[in-house]
């Protein structure tokens, strides 16, 4: 009999919610445009906006401020091609944030990172002390990070961006489900969600943009969304996004289960390995993310390694660091090239029990001894 595998990676995607699914079912049965007048087009429109609803609640939002994207990707780029002057931005940011930050003809101006996850802030003031009076600057920075779980001192952020009247854009895709987020009180003009990180279908996100904020649509032609972008809802992907974010929104204690988890899994791995480094260990996390070096093993061969065990781990963004395997967040924090090479990420949802962590464990010591090597 094959035995169970443990998924512990759902920072990069978390297994569909079985409400999702429903309403996702239920969605497909639904024919019509959402921009049609007659009543299957009212229909799917109905959809779409107990959906909008659903997640504007789960983020403190309010419904008319939610922009429906293909994902996270979509939304953060919506935003850094909303004509900048400068952006400032940390290399621990998501890709997805940097790659069109550093393309849309911007001055990118570097913030760097301490060696314990956290963007440092301080030097934004000094840094924009560069550019023209006058020009239109966007702060961008994440509400935790995907690899290292560290949360960001937003609310440092909303301040300075405040006194220094520049824009604040949040990438929040690590937050809901994992932290509170409140865009009422948050201090930001947009924030970027994504369905699949909270147990939604692939392929769907938000941009939540603070009303009274105008940002160009990226997606131009068809008028949808307030014509803040276009294109014809994906009705079905919608509808289980916001089923996902209605079951996150109802179990706010999942994260603590989570966490109870993640800190005996690293419990574990140092008594497993005390050569073992846990990255950010002493900072403020996300419950559910552990970044875990261990020396002289490449994260790459670990994750295959585990996988062989049965065990679903991440080896973090390492193929767009520019070296091979290096681990781009782990290098902006200043950890040196050895650890980012070692680096892997485990990261835990509502429903990973005890076994799971137990079966991390053993797989972990196996693999940490050597013995898949011989196998
Ligand atoms: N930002 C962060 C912090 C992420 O972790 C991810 C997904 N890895 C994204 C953005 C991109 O999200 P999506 O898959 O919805 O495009």
């Amino acid at each position: 009999m094959m035995s169970p595998r443990s998924y512990l990676d759902h920072n990069a995607s978390a297994p569909l919610r079985p409400a999702a699914r429903a309403a996702m079912l239920a969605a497909c049965e639904a024919t019509g445009n959402p921009s049609s007048v007659h009543a299957e087009g009212r229909r799917a429109r109905a959809i779409i906006e107990k959906a909008r609803e659903d997640v504007a609640m789960l983020v403190g939002a309010k419904p008319s401020e939610v922009i429906f994207t293909s994902g996270a990707t979509e939304a953060n780029n919506t935003v850094m091609a909303a004509g900048w002057n400068a952006i400032c931005v940390s290399a621990i940011e998501h890709d997805s944030v940097l790659a069109p930050a550093r393309a849309c003809g911007a001055k990118v101006i570097a913030l760097p990172a301490t060696s314990g996850g956290l963007v440092e802030l301080p030097s934004v003031a000094e840094a924009l002390t560069h550019v023209a009076a006058g020009g239109r600057v966007l702060l961008s920075v994440m509400i935790a990070n995907n690899e290292t779980g560290v949360i960001q001192p937003i609310g440092e952020a909303a301040e300075l961006a405040r006194t220094l009247g520049v824009s604040l854009h949040v990438d929040a895709v690590q937050g809901p489900g994992r932290l509170p987020v409140d865009f009422a009180t948050l201090g930001a003009d947009t924030l970027t969600i994504s369905s699949h990180k909270l147990g939604g279908p692939r392929g769907v996100g938000a941009l939540i943009v603070r009303d009274g904020v105008s940002l160009p649509a990226l997606l131009k032609g068809g008028g949808q969304e307030r014509r803040r972008r276009g294109g014809t809802e994906n009705v079905t992907g919608i509808a289980g996004f916001g089923a996902a974010a209605a079951d996150v929104a109802r179990d706010r204690d999942a994260i603590k289960r989570a966490a109870v988890l993640r800190d005996r899994l690293e419990d574990g791995v140092l008594a497993a390995t005390p050569e073992a480094t846990i990255i950010g260990r002493n900072a403020d996390r996300i419950g559910n993310t552990s970044c875990i070096a261990l020396p002289g093993k490449a994260a790459e061969t670990m994750v295959i390694r585990m996988d062989m065990e049965g065990i679903a781990i991440s080896a973090g963004a390492a193929c767009t660091s520019g070296k091979v395997g290096a681990n781009p967040v782990i290098l902006a924090m200043g950890l040196g090239e050895s650890i980012a090479r070692a680096a892997v990420r485990i990261s835990l949802g509502p429903e990973t029990n005890e076994d799971e962590v137990a079966a991390f464990l053993a797989a972990w010591r196996k693999v940490a001894d050597g013995a898949v090597l011989a196998a």
